[in-house]
């Protein structure tokens, strides 16, 4: 603070700072919601994908589990093979036709066999090579031989499927809700905080949401268009809550003012600082 406020050969203590010499006007005035939630969460998102050839498939032991799962009756692997999951991904190598078209080596890929055949002509017997030609029975007469293919065994596809983890039923209490009119970067770590500190910083307590939206103006002592659409926002997504059968709300509500200050030292960096509580129990944020 000294480096961007203090005057060179003067003591610098924080009362020399002054507001009006360094707040940018107007103070912003917003309001903070707050609230907290026990949820219901799946905990871990990990996902390992498997590609076997078609018999592989039926050595592997599935799990089809759509609901959630009690983990203390739970046996086994936390993370296993889903039936669902299963999914035929055609062979690249030959193209999903199960075999590969190789030339038929018998016949060099022409279809055909052919021969000397020694034919004597005439009085004199006069020997004479003529050719003799017929469909070559290594390939049927195709040039090609239709080996099954090394990749995927002649099944066409390769078949895939997921290792996911067992959807277990795990209640996570405290989730901090904050909805805040002052756009901060802070909001996550504001809700963290007063998960905390809720009983520290001096915000005013709602038992129900409809008596905040009634009380609100009065009780901030002033309004804006801001302040309401945040009420409305954390309203509705207080609902969202009481309806949501995964989750259960924990505190009452808190109504909080904020202000948020804009200031520009001496030297020119500029900074914001937000405040959120009461004159006597307040929080501070600041990019200073
Ligand atoms: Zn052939
Ligand atoms: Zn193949």
């Amino acid at each position: 603070m000294e480096r961007q406020f203090g005057t060179k050969g003067a003591v610098f203590t924080t009362e020399a700072i002054s507001a009006a010499e360094y707040v940018i006007p107007p103070a912003l005035k917003g309001a903070a919601i707050y609230f907290s939630v026990k949820q219901t969460v799946v905990a871990s998102n990990n996902k390992d994908q498997i590609l076997v050839e078609a018999p592989r498939v039926s050595k592997e032991t599935f799990y089809s589990l759509k609901g959630n799962i009690n983990k203390e009756n739970w046996k086994g692997n936390e993370e296993v093979p889903m039936y669902e999951s299963i999914q035929p991904v055609p062979c690249k190598a030959c193209k999903g036709n199960g075999y590969s078209g190789e030339s038929c080596k018998a016949c060099k890929g022409t279809g055909k066999i052919i021969e000397d055949l020694m034919v004597l002509t005439e009085e004199d017997q006069k020997k004479e090579k003529k050719a003799f030609e017929y469909p070559c029975g290594n390939c049927f007469g195709t040039g090609k031989l239709q080996s099954p293919c090394k990749e995927c065994g002649g099944h066409k596809n390769l078949y895939k499927y997921e290792i996911l983890p067992v959807p277990f039923k795990t209640v996570v209490s405290g989730v901090p809700i904050l909805h805040s009119s002052l756009q901060t970067k802070y909001e996550k770590e504001i809700g963290k905080d007063l998960q905390e500190l809720i009983e520290s910083v001096e915000g005013i307590k709602f038992g129900n949401f409809n008596d905040l939206t009634d009380k609100a103006e009065a009780s901030l002592g002033y309004w804006d268009k801001g302040v309401k659409k945040v009420i409305n926002a954390a309203g509705s997504d207080y609902k969202r809550y009481e309806k949501d059968k995964d989750a259960k709300i924990e505190s009452q509500i808190y109504l909080f003012p904020m202000i948020q200050l804009n200031c520009k030292t001496k030297r020119g960096k500029k900074f914001d600082i937000y405040s959120i509580g009461s004159e006597n129990n307040f929080i501070i944020y600041s990019n200073f």
